[in-house]
């Protein structure tokens, strides 16, 4: 078959630890998802493994590279120009690339890896094809250390595979390899980025929004969907479920009861445990994952969570529980569910002193007096269900 000069190459990271028949597993499930991100956006594409790396031809090499750039279990990318494997030929497409990104007055490398172990060996390589650039473009500096310019260049069995830069990816695990789990799923800048890292590590996720109705703020649950349909986008062309039920009943029951106020926030947050413990069976998670951290708000104290974590029965997943801020912000802006004028999030329970040591016993005695099995009930009789794929809202029901 006649390949096209132009194809995309992508590099996987941790999959290399794996042991060859999980190895084989993983890099099939990478496959997959790649196929699906790629047909989910209307493109056809045909795919070669060599060793260590995949390679994807189509047209619009860019358009693949930076839909594949947000797949997990992926490292980095590159547009890549195919040669074959004669060394004149390799030459002068390198110095071809090299011509349109390298100036006069520019220091570059040729960084060259070869597959045969026979031959010229990589350090040979990289000379001989520096040299071959150097001599085209007149002022040139080689800088090995510190290069204002990158030439790679990887030869294979096949041929040459040559480029210039490399699109990072968010490594991780492929989508779909470690099971599901149910996120809490906020209208915060914590829970996306707790859900988001999740997915990073192979996992398939549903979301739960708990809308707390005439106790949240006006804008709370369209942010939380607008995170919903923005993290769809990472799901590798597969369709995200997002699970609304309610919790305003829950926050009348405490004003009705009179539960003191210090409690709201744990009593919530033990609720919403209780809700996303009756919805798992049905998802096929094995775990819950919240945005919690330690010690950002007062209520997040680990007497708290572990008072949290005491209303249900399975694991409860906090990757955000050691972040500052400012590092879940970062990442917030990289998976852009980051809003820098958030509309009306406040929640109106938020009590000016909440407990930051409530006692276990107390707090089940208060569940008690508001009949917290009966709440729970309640607000799952009444659920929205919101799918997205790749970024966009495909069902509501
Ligand atoms: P975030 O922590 O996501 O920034 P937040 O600050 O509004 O949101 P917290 O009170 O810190 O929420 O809640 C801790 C965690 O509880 C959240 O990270 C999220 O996982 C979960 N959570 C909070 N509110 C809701 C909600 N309305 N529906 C579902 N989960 C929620
Ligand atoms: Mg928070």
């Amino acid at each position: 078959m006649d390949w096209p000069e132009r194809l995309v190459m992508v590099r996987y990271g941790e999959l290399f630890l794996k042991s060859e028949s999980v190895k084989h597993h993983f890099i099939g499930m990478l496959l997959r998802n790649i196929r699906k991100a790629l047909s989910v956006a209307c493109i056809t594409c045909h795919f070669e493994t060599p060793r260590g790396r995949i390679l994807i031809y189509g047209d619009n090499p860019e358009t693949i590279a930076d839909i594949v750039s947000r797949i997990f279990g992926i490292v980095d990318v590159s547009v890549c120009i195919r040669t074959s494997i004669r060394l004149e030929d390799i030459c002068s497409k390198a110095v071809t690339l090299a011509s349109t990104n390298l100036h006069k007055d520019m220091s570059f490398a040729v960084r060259a890896k070869r597959q045969q172990k026979t031959g010229l060996n990589s350090q040979e390589l990289g000379k001989l094809i520096g040299s071959a650039v150097y001599n085209h473009i007149p002022g040139l500096q080689v800088d090995l250390t510190n290069p204002d310019y990158e030439l790679f260049v990887e030869i294979r069995d096949f041929g040459g595979l040559i480029y210039d830069s490399r699109i990072p990816a968010p490594g991780g695990l492929p989508w779909g390899t470690q099971g599901r789990v149910l996120a809490l799923l906020s209208s915060g800048i914590d829970s996306p980025v707790a859900s988001w890292l999740m997915m990073k590590r192979g996992c398939e996720i549903t979301h739960l929004h708990l809308d707390a109705g005439r106790w949240a703020g006006r804008d709370v649950t369209e942010t939380a969907i607008a995170n919903h349909r923005k993290l769809s986008g990472w799901c590798s062309g597969n369709p995200l479920t997002l699970v609304i039920a309610t919790s305003e009943h829950l926050f009348d029951s405490m004003e009705q009861c009179r539960i003191p106020s210090r409690y709201r926030c744990v009593i919530c947050k033990r609720f919403m445990q209780r809700v996303a413990g009756h919805l798992m069976q049905k998802e096929g998670a094995l775990a819950v994952v919240t945005g919690e951290n330690l010690g950002q708000v007062a209520s997040q104290t680990l007497a708290n969570l572990s008072v949290i974590s005491e209303a249900t029965q399975v694991p409860v997943l906090r990757p955000l529980i050691t972040y500052d801020k400012e590092q879940t912000v970062t990442i917030a802006r990289m998976i852009g569910t980051f809003v820098s004028h958030p509309g009306d999030l406040t929640c109106r329970a938020v009590p000016n002193m909440p407990a930051t040591a409530a006692v276990l016993e107390t707090v089940k005695s208060c569940e008690q007096k508001m009949n917290i099995d009966d709440i729970v009930k309640k607000s799952l009789t009444d659920i929205r269900l919101i799918t997205a794929l790749n970024g966009e809202i495909i069902s509501e029901t």
